[in-house]
């Protein structure tokens, strides 16, 4: 991948050295071109900047989030792009310092008026007491996943609108006006989740990849092994053994999974146990029905309280 993309920047660099035009000029009143790590980040993009903004999202749904492909069509998308927003805590290192690299977009990459990293002010869990990539942990920094975080709505929304007002400030009231309807929207999504979650303290899962770590913070769920042996490191056939072990001695009945996780696993660990599998989205888009950031937390919800057999609370 690497080489490929570092080809296709050459060539995209060469193709931009003869354009007329500098990327980061906007035309007033043109609508922000907007390009987002995620679609929680576009969706939410959307919510705040309305008809002001134009969004692409990198990330479509299904990938793991530590390993997207990057393409060319990218790097055209950034190159015009008048805002980036990453999440940041390292989830994107992966893709995205390759393509920023590549863009000859100043604007967008970090110090630049139009890079928004949505994490800022975000205290993460799980932060390793050293920082340390050995072993290829995907988490240096804590935990990144607080896209499945139910408060992190909010917060992406006020980072966003800070970020948009920043490159247009004669719309800053407009950006303003429409995150506080979406926070009131999600405050009453919170509500709800929160109903969802009554019964769920104490509950015990296992998951594949280290995804879900917010939710079972938020909630007092208990995560009591994850089958990959460290964030990146597929399953050894040891490491399942105590998996396996952990889960009989821990009485715990439900995997928590994603589309990309290696499944073949989670499949074995569920006959060796009985388990159920929950399948979860790790971000908008590639599980139906989850194209808005708040949809896709409803889901996740659901499909819990499915697995858990807790109530489902009433449709408000
Ligand atoms: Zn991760």
């Amino acid at each position: 991948m690497g080489r490929l993309l570092q080809f296709a920047a050459l060539a995209f660099a060469l193709a931009l050295a003869a354009l007329p035009t500098v990327a980061g000029e906007r035309e007033p009143g043109a609508k922000l071109k907007v390009v987002t790590t995620i679609p929680d980040l576009a969706d939410i993009v959307r919510e705040v900047g309305g008809e002001r903004v134009e969004v692409t999202s990198i990330a479509r749904g299904k990938e793991n989030l530590h390993n997207v492909i990057s393409r060319p069509s990218h790097l055209v998308a950034l190159s015009k792009a008048d805002i980036l927003v990453q999440v940041g805590l390292s989830m994107e290192m992966g893709f995205i310092p390759a393509l920023l690299e590549g863009c000859g977009n100043p604007q967008v990459r970090p110090g630049g008026k139009g890079f928004i990293n949505a994490s800022d002010g975000w205290q993460p869990i799980q932060v390793p007491a050293v920082l340390t990539r050995q072993g290829g942990d995907l988490h240096p920094q804590g935990n990144p996943h607080m896209n499945i975080d139910p408060r992190a709505g909010r917060h992406f929304a006020l980072r966003i609108a800070e970020g948009l007002s920043v490159v247009a400030p004669e719309w800053k009231a407009e950006f303003e006006t429409r995150r506080d309807a979406y926070l009131a929207r999600l405050e009453r999504a919170e509500k709800r989740w929160l109903e969802f979650a009554r019964e769920w303290r104490g509950r015990k899962f296992v998951v594949y990849h280290q995804e879900f770590n917010y939710l079972a913070e938020v909630y007092g769920l208990q995560i009591v092994a994850n089958l990959e042996v460290k964030p990146g490191i597929q399953p050894t056939p040891n490491h399942l053994a105590q998996v396996i072990e952990t889960m009989k001695r821990e009485q715990c009945t439900v995997i928590a999974t994603a589309l990309w996780s290696k499944n073949d696993f989670v499949a074995r660990v569920a006959e060796a146990t009985g388990a159920k599998v929950v399948e979860l989205p790790n971000m908008c888009g590639g599980i139906a029905g989850t194209d808005s950031w708040i949809a896709m937390l409803d889901l996740v919800h659901a499909r819990l309280a499915a697995a858990f057999g807790t109530p489902v609370p009433p449709v408000q």
